[in-house]
Order: structure tokens, then C-alpha cells, then sequence
């Protein structure tokens, strides 16, 4: 054997403990084969075949298994077949890899005996088997693709309320897929999905539909079911199928799913919404801390708004309609009080919903495209604004906020510089806030808009820093003039530890000449604090809350404006 062979097999051999312990409780046979047509791995469900076979680790593989293998290898694509073992039938699917290890998936046919059921019929064909083409099936998991899905789904629920009957849609989630694919790469993420997609396949009747959706995600569509319960059964037990657990590389990691489920025709009157429903329950699942499922109509009720396409035909009309408009909240002088501006927060108040927060309906934003929309809306009015105050002699500035979407945009900047222009207004009084997760250092795009936009004369600010992945690469490396300390950090303030970590940060910030904004000053005594360890610009509720356009002027009529030999630190 050839060291070059020898190399081959170590690796496919540590795969295989790998994959040992992921597929052992599979309920299923899973047999992994060497590029020789050796048996490499097996789990315990597998034993009925290879007794039968009486094929060991020391003998050949049967000839059909071999054929199968082969024929596997050769198309690139999964290959099937059914085989008789005493009086049990399975269908035997063969996937192989590019390394020609190919991996047997068993599945029992003999207690289904659903032939004479209908099956389901989209797109004009049979495709409960997943055995589509390459134009109708994924390549990988060999199961028909979204594609399929979406055309046919609208005339399934056609049919389902001919009938009286139900479609219920499954979304299914592979957690942390990408984290699986950076820790053992990416042909080990795809076996994973493979598996994952099998054991669905495994888990549903023979009409019901699997299909890969994109990435690591799969839509399931289930009819013929009586009760809700059923549903909320097959997610009870895909969760319980799938706590796989990959490891190596003195690393290991659960692989788990979310799932959101919605039910035709109570949840949704079109195969659209109840993608979408199905898609909101899934998102609930990922929000509740993943590894759980989630129905849309419990979800729905626990949170009304997530009726997440009521809320976005809403912002739609209320965006149609200019209704949308910014809250002014001062940043002022830590010492005096005095208002060095004001930072514009979108504000929604709308005829049925009443009033929504930001908090529910920017993500609403950011998720269908509206994001650029609303931010230009705002932009728009805030620059109304800093023309009134300027004009009125007040010289502060505004700070907006910049979605990723926004930065994303080709024209962003120079849609920001013709706002300024028509307002003969100057860039240095406008300052744009990118949270820490939207200026990723690493996003090319971002970090470029970043640039042009300081270079056309912007102020930047990076917005919320202490609250997730802080990074100091971020305020040495990019063109930030303005570091704004998230409340949660400022919070930590009042007590010794905390309060020489936010010192620190001030000092960087001064050293660095950037200028330090502390959010979220709720009180006296930690304003105090706050001045003692050298902040010099802050803002909270203590100084006061957001407030409309109208009550501004008021406001720095009786707080007045940093002077203007500060009034450089604000540009
Ligand atoms: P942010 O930019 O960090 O804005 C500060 C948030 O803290 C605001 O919440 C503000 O009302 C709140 N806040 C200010 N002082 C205090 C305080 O003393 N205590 C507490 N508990 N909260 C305080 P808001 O308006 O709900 O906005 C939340 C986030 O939504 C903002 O965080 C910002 O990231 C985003 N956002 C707001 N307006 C816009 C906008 O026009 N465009 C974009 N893209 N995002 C926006
Ligand atoms: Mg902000
Ligand atoms: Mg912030």
C-alpha cells in the first residue's frame, strides 16, 4: 500500500469515527463504503442487512451493493434501488463522494404499504421520491429542489380544499451549518445536510413532500393529517432523531434543528403567506434559542405583530405615505448639559397598530427590502430638520442611523451628499451611526462606503460599542470619528471594575482623537460617575427621552447648545 493510499484511508477512517458517532442511534441503516467496496462504518440499524448478507468487514461487498456503488460513483448523483432482506424491503440509496466513499442510506419500505395511497402530484409529475433530474432535484441530497415546491404548491392547496383537507407547511433549519462547515468543512457540512435530509424523507409518509430549500434549510409539506397534534408529533420526533453530534479536531459540536410550521387554510390563504408563516414560526424557533420548533399560530398569538405580513403591508402604505418619521433625542455636553445634537430614532405610529417600535418593525424592514426606503425617508426629514435649527442659528449637528442595507447601496453616498445639497447644508454636521455588526471590519462593501462616506466629509460613528463583538481593530482601522458606548456597558459603570473598563475605552478614545458618546444615562448619579472618569458627550433618558420635531426648539431654547468654540467637537 502506498503511502498516498495509506493517507486516503486514515482520512476516510478518522470521517469515520466522526460519523460513527453522529449515526449511531439513527433509526435507519447507514453503512459508509471505502473506495474499495469495503465496509468502513455501520450502525446498529444496518446489522439486519449485513447478517443477511453475511458481508463483514472481511468480505466483499454483494454484487448489487457493489453495482449500486459503482454506478453511484460513476453519475456523481444518488442512486437507488430496492432490496428484499427475509421478509423486509428498503430502499437502498447510494451517495458518493468525490473521494469515492460512498454512503449507503437504507430506508424500510415494508410497513409503509402506501402504494395504493395517492401520492403527490406538483408540477405535473410525481416527485414524493427524490429522484428528480438535475433540473428538479438537489444535486446534493438527490430530494426535489424549492423549485418544485413553489410551483406546484399553490395548486396542492387548490386541491386540499377541494377535498376539505389541510397542507401543512414545515420549515426546517440545520443550526449552526455555517459553524459546522468552518470547524470540519464543507464536505462534512454537506454529508450532514444529506443525512439530515434523508432522515426528514425517513420521518414522513411516502405523499408527503421534502424538499431542500436553500443552504441548510428544508421545507416539508404534510397532507392527510387530521389534527395540529400530528404535526407538532413528526417535530417532537425529528428533534429527537437529529441531537447529532460532530466531533474532532479536539472540538465538538451539536448539531441540532429549528423548525416553524404553519397550516393551510387556517393560517394562510395562499401558498405565498404560508411560506412566510412557515418562515415567522421559524424565525420564532431561532429567536426562542434554537434546537425547538415553533407553530405560527402560537407564535402569532404570543406576539401579534410577527403576523409579520399584516405588519410589513402596513409599513409598506405607511412608507407609500411618508408617515414614518424621526424622534430627536439630544447628545449632550456631560458638564453642562448644553446640546451638541440630537440623534434622529424612526418612529411609527400607525392608525391600526398604534404605536410599533423599532425594536419589531426595523427588522420587519430590514427582511423585505425596505430598509433603504425607510432610512432615505428619515434621512430625508432629519435634514429638514438640521436646516431649521441651523437656520434658526443653532449650530448642532444630527446623527442618523445606517442600516447595513443602506451602506450596501451603491449610491448611498452620494444620495446622502444631494440631501445635504438641496439644503445647502454641510456634511461635517451630519453624522452617520453604523453599529458594530454592520461595519464588520471584513465586509468589503461596508468598509468601502464607510470610506467614501467620511471622505465626502461625514461624520462616523460607531454605534452600540460594548454590546456584542467589540473590537478595537474597528476604531483603529476604520474612519470612525464619534465612539458611542452602549448602555449596557455604561451601566456597568457604577461599580469599580466596570468603571476602569469604560475609563479605559474614554482614554483610548482620547488618545485616539475620537470623540466618546455614552449611551443610556438614566440617572444623576451615574451621569456623575460618568463625568468623574472623563466623558465628555452623553445621552439618555435622563436629559430627556426622544422627542418629535416640534418640541426641539423649545428644548434648546432652555438648554442652549455647546458653545461654539466646542461647537469643533461636534463637526
Ligand atoms: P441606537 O441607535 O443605539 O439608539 C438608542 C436607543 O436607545 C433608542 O432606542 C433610544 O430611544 C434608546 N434610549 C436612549 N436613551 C435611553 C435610556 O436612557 N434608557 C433606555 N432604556 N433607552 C434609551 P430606539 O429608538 O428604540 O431605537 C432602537 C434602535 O433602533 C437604535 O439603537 C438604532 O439601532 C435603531 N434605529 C432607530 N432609528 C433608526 C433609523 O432611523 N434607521 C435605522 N437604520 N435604525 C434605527
Ligand atoms: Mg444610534
Ligand atoms: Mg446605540
Amino acid at each position: 500500500m502506498n503511502t498516498n493510499m495509506l493517507g486516503t484511508e486514515e482520512m476516510v477512517a478518522k470521517r469515520g469515527l466522526r460519523l460513527l458517532r453522529m449515526l449511531e442511534d439513527h433509526p435507519q441503516p447507514l453503512i459508509q463504503l471505502s473506495p474499495e467496496d469495503r465496509v468502513l462504518e455501520y450502525n446498529p440499524a444496518s446489522v439486519p442487512l449485513l447478517e443477511a448478507w453475511r458481508w463483514t468487514a472481511f468480505t466483499e461487498a454483494p454484487e448489487m451493493v457493489k453495482r449500486l456503488a459503482k454506478a453511484a460513483r460513476a453519475r456523481g448523483e444518488q442512486v437507488e434501488m430496492e432490496v428484499a432482506v427475509g421478509t423486509r424491503r428498503y430502499t437502498l440509496v447510494a451517495v458518493a463522494s468525490s473521494d469515492g466513499v460512498v454512503g449507503l442510506y437504507g430506508r424500510e419500505i415494508t410497513t409503509r404499504g402506501l402504494e395504493s395511497e395517492p401520492r403527490l402530484e406538483v408540477a405535473g409529475g410525481d416527485v414524493s421520491k427524490p429522484s428528480g433530474g438535475p433540473e428538479r432535484g438537489d444535486a446534493l441530497t438527490g430530494l426535489p429542489n424549492r423549485e418544485v415546491l413553489v410551483n406546484g404548491l399553490g395548486r396542492l392547496l387548490e386541491r386540499a380544499v377541494e377535498r376539505g383537507g389541510r397542507v401543512a407547511l414545515i420549515k426546517v433549519n440545520i443550526d449552526n451549518c455555517r459553524d459546522i462547515n468552518a470547524a470540519y468543512g464543507h464536505r462534512f457540512g454537506d454529508e450532514i445536510i444529506r443525512l439530515i435530509g434523508h432522515c426528514i424523507r425517513d420521518h414522513v409518509g411516502e405523499r408527503d413532500l421534502v424538499c431542500r430549500d436553500a443552504g441548510d434549510e428544508f421545507l416539508v409539506v404534510l397532507s392527510g393529517f387530521a389534527e395540529r397534534s400530528s404535526i407538532t408529533t413528526l417535530c417532537d420526533a425529528l428533534l429527537a432523531a437529529v441531537p447529532y453530534r460532530a466531533s474532532g479536531a479536539g472540538l465538538e459540536m451539536q448539531v441540532s434543528l429549528s423548525m416553524g410550521f404553519a397550516v393551510y387554510p387556517e393560517d394562510a390563504d395562499s401558498a405565498e403567506t404560508l411560506m412566510e408563516h412557515a418562515n415567522h414560526a421559524l424565525s420564532e424557533a431561532k429567536n426562542a434559542g434554537r434546537g425547538c420548533w415553533r407553530d405560527y399560530l402560537s407564535a402569532a398569538r404570543a406576539n401579534p405583530l410577527i403576523s409579520g405580513s399584516h405588519l410589513c403591508r402596513r409599513l409598506l402604505e405607511a412608507l407609500r405615505h411618508r408617515r414614518l418619521r424621526p424622534f430627536y433625542q439630544p447628545i449632550v455636553d456631560a458638564y453642562d448639559g448644553r446640546v451638541a445634537g440630537f440623534e434622529a430614532l424612526v418612529r411609527w405610529q400607525d392608525a391600526e397598530l398604534g404605536w410599533v417600535s423599532p425594536q419589531e418593525f426595523i427588522p420587519v424592514a430590514e427582511a423585505r427590502g425596505l430598509a433603504v426606503e425607510m432610512g432615505r425617508q428619515v434621512a430625508g426629514a432629519a435634514m429638514e430638520q438640521l436646516g431649521r435649527w441651523r437656520a434658526a442659528g443653532h449650530e448642532i449637528g444630527v446623527s442618523l442611523n445606517v442600516s447595513k442595507r443602506s451602506l450596501m447601496e451603491p449610491a448611498f453616498v452620494a444620495e446622502m451628499r444631494a440631501l445635504l445639497y438641496v439644503r445647502g447644508l454641510r456634511a461635517e454636521w451630519v453624522t452617520l451611526e453604523a453599529t458594530e455588526q454592520q461595519a464588520l471590519l471584513h465586509d468589503a462593501t461596508c468598509r468601502e462606503a464607510l470610506e467614501r462616506a467620511a471622505a465626502s466629509g461625514f461624520r462616523m460613528a460607531l454605534d452600540d460599542f460594548g454590546s456584542g463583538h467589540s473590537s478595537f481593530d474597528m476604531v483603529a482601522d476604520l474612519p470612525f470619528h464619534e465612539l458611542k458606548i452602549d448602555m449596557s456597558l455604561a451601566r456597568k459603570a457604577k461599580s469599580g471594575r466596570g468603571r476602569r473598563i469604560v475609563q479605559s475605552i474614554l482614554e483610548m478614545c482620547r488618545t485616539l482623537g475620537v470623540e466618546s458618546v455614552v449611551e443610556g444615562i438614566e440617572d444623576e448619579r451615574l451621569a456623575k460617575v460618568l463625568r468623574a472618569i472623563g466623558a465628555s458627550r452623553l445621552q439618555g433618558y435622563y436629559y430627556a427621552r426622544p422627542m418629535p420635531a416640534e418640541a426641539v426648539m423649545d428644548y434648546l431654547a432652555t438648554k442652549g447648545t455647546v458653545a461654539s468654540a466646542d461647537a469643533k467637537a461636534t463637526r
